[in-house]
């Protein structure tokens, strides 16, 4: 299969992070297999063309860290501290107790959300109660697969029953569930990896925190976990071990170079610098960060350190919506609110972040992040609205001026998953409406929340 983008304005992000002009891209089944000038008359074995005269194409944005499942919780609780909003729309989910059916309708609906935004590569991290089927970890991962997306399931697990939320349950059992898990996603579809997800080090015992690093290890996956959202996280996190958390993390063995953490708010500079040495990687997530109140995270500094940071959309419960463009914009932004003019983040920080941070986040910078020759067809195509133009300064302005409405066509290992807007994979007004059909028992289930903290002694 050979399709052919012609004449386009292709963004590389290679490694002198050149703009070609008029340049056009050869699509060889999943993978690019040429880009240059007039690459059209030298095959006459092309199944597809496309003319992308005045267009754009960028590298597949990935957001390294998200929550499928808060779809359904979009408009709640939206005057909330992070801990009371952790605590209330974890209620509303176990109370709601999605069927696997209903698992694959919000993944679906979240997945042609950022399709939509451009992104080619999701990180889910999905949160298993105790008791859990199997059946709703295949659900996530037939969603992704058949939104055409290429996805990461990261299973999250908790093991306490940390603010009331969570059945007491036996760890063990959890390591059990993961371990299944990670056996039904191998070698389901390429497309699709599978990390583990211990909650946040803050909800986990050590002993649990290193069976995961165990586990994973025995099954060679990558690690991904929350650190430091709130300012109260850091300081229970002190006072409990004495030491700061990621020293503690260090002591225990836990840091390593597969291992993603999100947020990264509040952290001390000895613990930048030890997650710069063991080369433990960094989402950022700022409109989460935002809406929750939690921070402002040091992110030039942890670039300065030589640390490797994603951006993440997180959930679209903690107020975002399933896009890299917002947090390419938000990350630039939000520094300049707090910090001196030295810890600001360019547009250029902030785009690279968007894709070759994130593939690095997700341990695929080999193969994803930028478009060269030999990496998956992972692109999105742009057809300028005026968000980008004049174009003077084009990442400066892909950063900063466009949401998503340029983007046109979305390919994913080669496949056109989004073609001229039109979603090519599932029936998505289907999808759209299986999901607003959810309204009436998530009213219920929110009201029901409410009354019981409002008896609550
Ligand atoms: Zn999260």
């Amino acid at each position: 299969m050979r399709t052919v983008l012609r004449h386009a304005t292709i963004v590389t992000m290679n490694p002198s992070r050149e703009i070609k002009e008029e340049h056009d891209l050869l699509i060889e089944n999943d993978r690019i297999a040429k880009i240059a000038p007039g690459i059209t008359s030298d095959h006459a074995d092309i199944d597809t063309t496309l003319e992308c005269r005045g267009k754009i194409i960028i590298p597949g944005l990935i957001s390294a860290h998200s929550h499928l499942t808060g779809m359904f919780q979009r408009g709640l609780w939206d005057e909330n501290t992070f801990e009371e909003w952790f605590s209330n729309s974890n209620a509303v989910e176990k109370r709601l107790n999605f069927s696997p059916e209903d698992i694959y309708t919000i993944h679906c609906a979240g997945c042609i959300e950022f399709i939509r935004h451009g992104v080619t590569t999701v990180l889910n991290m999905f949160t298993v109660s105790p008791g859990s089927k199997l059946e709703k970890v295949a659900s996530s991962c037939n969603a992704i697969l058949d939104s055409g997306l290429r996805g990461i399931l990261a299973v999250s697990l908790t093991p306490n029953d940390n603010a009331n939320v969570f059945e007491p349950a036996n760890p063990a059992s959890l390591l059990d569930f993961a371990r299944g898990a990670a056996k039904h996603v191998a070698g389901l579809n390429s497309r699709l990896g599978f990390m583990l997800a211990p909650s946040a080090p803050q909800r986990c015992s050590d002993q649990f925190l290193i069976s995961c690093g165990k586990l994973a290890a025995d099954f060679d996956l990558g690690m991904h976990t929350h650190l430091a959202e709130t300012k109260l996280h850091a300081e229970t996190a002190r006072s409990i071990y004495g030491e700061p958390m990621v020293t503690h993390l260090k002591r225990i063995g836990f840091l390593n170079s597969k291992l993603a953490m999100a947020h990264c708010i509040w952290l001390e500079d000895e613990e930048i610098d030890l997650l710069a040495e063991n080369d433990v990687k960094v989402v950022h997530n700022p409109a989460c960060n935002m809406k929750l109140g939690d921070g402002v995270p040091q992110v030039k500094k942890m670039l300065q350190k030589g640390i490797s940071v994603g951006l993440g959309s997180d959930s679209a419960n903690a107020g975002t919506v399933y896009s890299v463009f917002e947090q390419m914009k938000l990350a630039v932004l939000l520094p300049r609110v707090t910090w001196d003019r030295e810890n600001w983040l360019l547009p250029a920080d902030a785009f690279e972040m968007g894709c070759l941070g994130g593939a690095k986040v997700v341990l695929q910078d080999e193969r994803l992040g930028s478009i060269e020759e030999g990496k998956k067809a992972d692109l999105v195509i742009l057809n300028p609205s005026t968000s980008l133009s004049p174009m003077n300064n084009l990442i400066s302005q892909l950063v900063l001026c466009e949401n998503g409405n340029s983007v046109e066509t979305v390919f994913v290992d080669g496949r056109a998953v989004m073609l001229e807007k039109q979603i090519q994979t599932v029936d998505e007004a289907k999808i759209i409406a299986q999901l607003s059909s959810f309204r009436t028992s998530i009213s219920e289930a929110y009201k029901d929340v409410l009354e019981k903290k409002a008896t609550k002694p």
